[in-house]
């Protein structure tokens, strides 16, 4: 093609070579063999795509210049139908001639019982029937210039139809015959040629189905061999000692009991700290399960060892207050005054000394935000890292952490972003996973609810009667970087609506926001979280992490803006202590479908897994919040992480027998795995034999 369309291509979809445009699959196909009969369209098949054969018996141009209009009507023997356009109607007219028989293909719908198309395709029947059966016809992504430039689905279909006829012969298999004949497989190039041009509904679905797997074993395999290269390698610092300082916290300071699942987990990852390997472990757990005091007592450990820890926070916020939280719980333990707090806004006196107190050793536990990744931060013996919120970093950003050592430290990454298994076997697949579902005992499950405006007041005297209780309130704005300035508008609107309903003196309001400076910030979370405040108005920087048991009202203000992970973790923050903690959700009056469906999902439940769940269902796994690294670290092109679980699962199985039996993929059989694997290697995961 002419190097302006090509040009196209590659800036519009990313199609730069051969292999993109044969890796460009339709999304969907129309069944071009059947030819529906005017009589038989009903609004049970509005809005899926139809072809009619029937003859133009009248046309008209209606309306006045911009709303102008052309209507013809379509008539065969069953019955008419209208057929509108409201763009080049001067164009499509030449093109419709009164009496002459059409074929016409569209998406009927309804008005008052009588059906309509709008901007069908049209052609004669002497054209349609020239071009033989079509069968399936694939119906092809594309874009708005694409379309403009002569690429629309049809212009792209013409040219993988000649792209095919020219590279058939030269397709070759990726997966060994042992694989294709015991799964009964379509080949690559059946596969291949039966996506774009499917013969049948049946080898449609086998052509999708093989080509589903291929990726998905690729990406396992990928995975796997990472996972399976770490723990060949026994280059783990050894935590044998459960000793003095993690005793004396857990039998004079720890201040509640354990959960069993926190238990478990410590368990499991001492034992990985003896075993010889690094450890590379996933922490999930809900909102609110306790996830810190896990963490905490894994850096005890390491300290009895001889060894400092460091835990990286998404936020300064984060940061300090874990230090609060953590250095509180420490007091009059040995590691008294052995813990400090390094972030972007320490001053340079304190960072200077702190930097030095790392470097020889006597921190023994240092927290912070990014600021810890900077080169000039040097420990004398990091053996542990634990990661809070994970999702927040980046992934280079993690990799330098470890590289921080000669010797790689232990890694623990915690997430509180209930991860579906599908996602967590493919994004996190090379790491261990230890869960906790368990919540600490005596937490009441949180009431939602969902309110529109009009009950603005009946909210208001609610929040007074909380905190006539003594309890304390978030209330909380979205803030989106496409519409921030009206966002902070809203904020400040809102703000200033609260100090009126809640006046001084009884009621004192602070606020939150990210551009607010670090000190301001840290006041106002202070004045909250020692309870000066009563309200809380902020943006979602409180999202993440902010532990202040006595708040029991979470209210999220245009609730319908915000994804549901982010919903279910602004939940989280309240529901902390043992009081009956609510969370409202205030909306506008007409909601989309989707959001009715996140706000209803929300009320519905509190299951962090299951929200989790509906939200990839919703919103596809590229997407969904939290995980946006999903994104560039697979890429998938036909299988996807919320639909496809069962190929998943029978995917990662077949790639783990064969890693087990041969897990350098060099047996000659394999020969094509091992090309298959390069070419879904992870990009996100550190190839762990380089560091050590
Ligand atoms: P998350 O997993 O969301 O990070 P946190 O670690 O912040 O949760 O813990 C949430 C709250 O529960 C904190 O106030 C913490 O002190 C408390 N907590 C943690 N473990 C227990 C427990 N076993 N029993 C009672 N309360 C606990
Ligand atoms: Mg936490």
């Amino acid at each position: 093609m002419g190097e302006k369309r090509a040009a196209l291509l590659a800036s519009e979809l990313g199609i730069r070579s051969v292999g993109d445009l044969l890796h460009h699959y339709p999304y969907r196909y129309i069944d071009r063999t059947k030819i529906y009969r005017i009589g038989e369209l009903s609004e049970d098949n509005a809005s899926s795509f139809v072809q009619l054969r029937g003859r133009i018996v009248g046309k008209a141009f209606l309306g006045e210049g911009r709303k102008q209009r052309l209507t013809a009507t379509l008539a065969d023997s069953t019955g008419q139908l209208e057929l509108v356009w409201f763009q080049q109607t001067k164009w499509v007219d030449k093109q419709l001639e009164l009496g002459r028989e059409y074929l016409v293909l569209g998406k009927p719908s309804f008005f008052g019982g009588k059906a309509n198309i709008v901007h069908p395709e049209i052609e004669t029947v002497e054209k349609f029937l020239s071009r033989g059966n079509l069968g399936m016809q694939g119906v092809y992504g594309t874009t708005e210039r694409l379309t403009s430039a002569g690429l629309a689905s049809k212009g792209i279909y013409a040219l993988v139809c000649t792209l095919w006829e020219r590279i058939k012969e030269n397709i070759t298999e990726t997966l060994p015959d042992y694989l294709v004949g015991r799964l009964d497989l379509l080949s690559r190039r059946e596969a291949l040629q039966n996506i774009h041009f499917p013969t049948s509904p049946q080898m449609l679905r086998r052509a999708i189905y093989r080509l589903k797997f291929e990726e998905l074993l690729g990406v396992q395999l990928g995975i796997l061999s990472v996972k399976a290269g770490r723990t060949s390698l026994r280059n783990g610092f050894l935590f044998p000692r459960v000793g003095e300082l993690f005793h004396d916290f857990y039998e004079n300071h720890l201040p509640f009991k354990l959960t069993g699942a926190q238990k478990r987990v410590v368990k499991e990852i001492r034992s990985d700290c003896t075993s010889g390997h690094q450890m590379n472990r996933l922490l999930q757990g809900d909102v609110g399960s306790g996830k810190t005091l896990v963490a905490l007592m894994s850096m005890l450990l390491a300290s009895d060892n001889g060894f400092q820890s460091c835990m990286m926070a998404p936020t300064e916020i984060l940061a300090r207050q874990h230090f609060a939280s953590i250095s509180k719980m420490l007091s009059g333990t040995s590691c008294q005054g052995r813990v400090a707090v390094l972030t972007g806004s320490t001053k340079t006196r304190e960072r200077r000394e702190i930097l030095e107190r790392t470097a020889s050793g006597e921190i023994l536990i240092l927290i912070g935000t990014h600021a810890l990744i900077e080169d000039r931060v040097k420990f004398q013996n990091l053996g542990l890292v634990v990661i809070d919120e994970q999702h927040r970093f980046g992934v280079e950003q993690r990799a330098k952490l470890w590289t921080k050592n000669s010797q790689p430290p232990h890694i623990l990454v915690m997430t509180a972003t209930p991860i579906p298994r599908t996602l967590a076997m493919t994004l996190y697949g090379d790491l261990d996973v230890s869960v906790i579902d368990e919540m600490p005992a005596g937490r009441k499950p949180i009431k939602t609810y969902h309110l529109k405006e009009a009950l603005r007041l009946k909210l208001n005297g609610f929040l007074k009667s909380e905190i006539a209780k003594g309890r304390q309130v978030y209330v909380v704005y979205p803030l989106i970087k496409e519409s921030e300035a009206m966002d902070y508008q809203n904020l400040y609107d809102g703000f200033d609506n609260i100090i009126k309903a809640f006046p001084l003196p009884d009621y004192r309001v602070g606020v939150l926001h990210g551009k607010m400076p670090p000190d301001e910030k840290a006041e106002s979370m202070r004045l909250f979280s020692e309870g000066v405040n009563h309200i809380l108005v902020a943006t979602s920087v409180i999202e993440v992490g902010v532990d202040v048991p006595n708040a029991t009202v979470m209210v999220i203000e245009s609730a319908e803006r915000f994804g549901l992970s982010q919903l279910h973790q602004l939940r989280g923050r309240v529901g902390r202590g043992g009081n009956q903690s609510f969370c409202v959700l205030m909306s506008g009056d007409k909601l989309s479908r989707e959001a009715e469906a996140r706000l209803e999902a929300m009320v519905e439940t509190t299951d962090g897994f299951k929200l989790s769940e509906l939200d990839l269902k919703l919103r596809g796994a590229g997407d969904v919040n939290g995980t946006r690294q999903s994104g560039e670290a697979i890429d998938l092109r036909i299988a996807s992480l919320s639909s496809d679980g069962q190929i998943l699962e029978q995917a990662r199985l077949i790639a783990s027998t064969i890693l087990e039996e041969d897990n350098s993929l060099s047996q000659p059989k394999n020969r094509l795995l091992a090309g298959l694997k390069e070419r879904y290697k992870p990009k996100n995961t550190i190839d762990y034999g380089m560091i050590s």
